[in-house]
């Protein structure tokens, strides 16, 4: 199975999700698979010292007669493995534009290891540019974060757009996954009448868990740890552990 975490605004949550939901799901005992396709590369700086990478996501795409087991790295996990992003990932969509194949690369590639792997989690940048359709047409599902504030929703019209037309022709089967709420705040009005306008929004595809703004889940980055190993009886651990087990119930 694979995921797509996306939304093309920034900010919102995909690559805390990408992180913790993959955390959470390794625990469970699944073999997971990280693909990190951020040029700001946040998802591989909590599992992976940049010091000790030399393929990446970029060469993933670009030097296709290399093994994939190149790009894969261990984490502190047992179950969770990692293809990290650099910085040259900026690079990529230059490269690939024009190529009669760019839209399917990163589809090709995870054929190569499907079998391998439980669940393929992919966190993507804030764009709907061609890395973002590459995962769109590898993927099963896509899951999008929407932060509970001003603007939610903004920009989730040209990302469904988007996912049509990928539908349309490349990958018909894609079906969206969930709708996750963050940075929820129940103490503000805002960001309760945000929920329930999601929920109106998205009805069921919206995920009963909400990832509520905690300062322990904005930390555990910096210690390079998963919320679960960074703070394992925080709310943020106990809200993606409960996440993971809907995504698991979903797929
Ligand atoms: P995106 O990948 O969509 O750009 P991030 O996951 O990187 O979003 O989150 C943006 C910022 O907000 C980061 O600094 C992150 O640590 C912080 N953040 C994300 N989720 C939460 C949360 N639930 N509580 C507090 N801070 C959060
Ligand atoms: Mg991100």
């Amino acid at each position: 199975m694979i995921i797509v975490i996306t939304n093309q605004k920034g900010g919102v949550g995909k690559t805390t999700t990408a992180i913790n939901l993959s955390a959470a799901c390794a625990g469970a005992g699944k073999r997971v698979l990280l693909i990190d396709l951020d040029p700001q590369s946040n998802s591989s700086l909590s599992f992976v010292d940049p010091e000790n990478v030399n393929g990446s996501a970029y060469e993933l795409f670009t030097e296709t007669s290399r093994p994939f087991a190149d790009f894969v790295y261990p984490t502190a996990l047992d179950k969770l493995k990692i293809v990290p992003a650099k910085i040259n990932l900026a690079k990529l969509e230059a490269k690939l534009v024009g190529d009669f194949d760019a839209i399917y690369r990163l589809r090709d590639r995870i054929n190569q290891v499907n079998d391998d792997y439980d669940l393929i989690f992919i966190d993507t940048p804030p764009t709907l540019g061609l890395i973002t359709v590459n995962a769109l047409v590898a993927a099963n599902y896509f899951m999008v974060p929407i932060q509970s504030s001003y603007f939610a929703m903004e920009g989730t019209d040209d990302l469904l757009e988007t996912v049509e037309k990928v539908r349309s022709r490349p990958n018909p089967d894609l079906s969206l996954l969930g709708v996750l709420v963050t940075l929820v705040d129940h103490r503000t009005t805002l960001s309760r009448d945000v929920e329930s306008y999601i929920r109106n929004t998205f009805g069921k595809k919206t995920f009963k868990t909400v990832i509520t703004r905690s300062v322990r889940l904005e930390e555990a980055p910096a210690h390079r740890k998963s919320i679960f190993q960074f703070a394992p009886r925080s709310s943020g651990a106990a809200e993606y552990q409960q996440l993971s087990k809907e995504v698991l119930k979903r797929v």
